[in-house]
C-alpha cells in the first residue's frame, strides 16, 4: 500500500483570494497565484515516497461561476509545477449534500480506493478546519498551516510555514515516535 499527502489546493498550492474575510478560489487562470514556497517541501515529500494528491471543493462548477475549461487550465499548471499524482475535485455546492464536499471525507476515500493508500500512514495538508475534520474521519494525520480559518476542532499538527512540513512528517513516521505512542507518552 502507498502513503500519500493529501493537499488542499486553495491556500496551499495557490493563494486564497479573500473577500469580506472569506477565502475564495480563483475563477479564471489570471486570478490564480501559485505558492512557489510549496514547491521544494512537496518535492522532498515526493522523494520520500509519498503520493501527492490535491483535493479541492469547487462549488463554482455546479453554481455556474467556474468553467471546467478554466479549472482544467489551472490544474494543468498546478499539476506540473508541484509534480502532483492526482487531482480530486468536489464540484457540488453545499445544497447538494454530496459525500465528497469537505469537511466530508469522500474525496479522500475515493483516492484511497483508486491508489491503494494506507490512510493511517498518510497526511492531510491544508489551511482550513474542514481539511482536518475530513482527515480525522478517515484516520489520516492532519497538518494545518496557520490561517484565519483553522478553527478550534481536532487537528494533529499546526505549522506556520510549509517548509517545516517534511521534517514534521518524518518525525511522525519515525520508529521513536511510534514507540512513544505505544508507551503512552
Ligand atoms: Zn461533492
Amino acid at each position: 500500500m502507498r502513503e500519500a499527502i493529501f493537499i488542499e489546493r486553495d491556500g496551499i498550492l495557490n493563494l486564497d483570494r479573500v473577500e469580506r474575510g472569506q477565502p475564495l478560489p480563483p475563477l479564471v487562470l489570471e486570478q490564480m497565484e501559485p505558492k512557489t514556497e510549496a514547491i521544494e517541501p512537496l518535492r522532498e515529500l515526493k522523494a520520500a515516497g509519498f503520493l501527492l494528491i490535491a483535493t479541492t471543493n469547487q462549488p463554482g462548477l455546479s453554481l455556474g461561476s467556474l468553467s471546467r475549461r478554466e479549472l482544467d487550465r489551472m490544474h494543468a499548471i498546478l499539476s506540473q509545477m508541484f509534480c502532483l499524482d492526482d487531482f480530486l475535485i468536489c464540484p457540488h455546492s453545499a445544497d447538494d449534500c454530496c459525500p465528497c464536499r469537505k469537511p466530508k471525507s469522500g474525496l479522500l476515500t475515493e483516492a484511497a480506493f483508486k491508489w491503494h493508500i494506507n490512510m493511517e500512514r498518510s497526511f492531510v495538508l491544508g489551511n482550513k478546519w474542514q481539511d482536518a475534520q475530513a482527515a480525522h474521519t478517515v484516520g489520516c494525520t492532519s497538518i494545518l498551516l496557520t490561517s484565519p480559518w483553522i478553527g478550534k476542532g481536532h487537528r494533529d499538527i499546526v505549522l506556520d510555514n510549509i517548509a517545516d512540513a517534511p521534517r514534521k512528517i518524518a518525525q511522525f513516521q519515525s520508529p521513536a515516535r511510534a514507540s512513544q505512542i505505544v508507551a503512552g507518552y
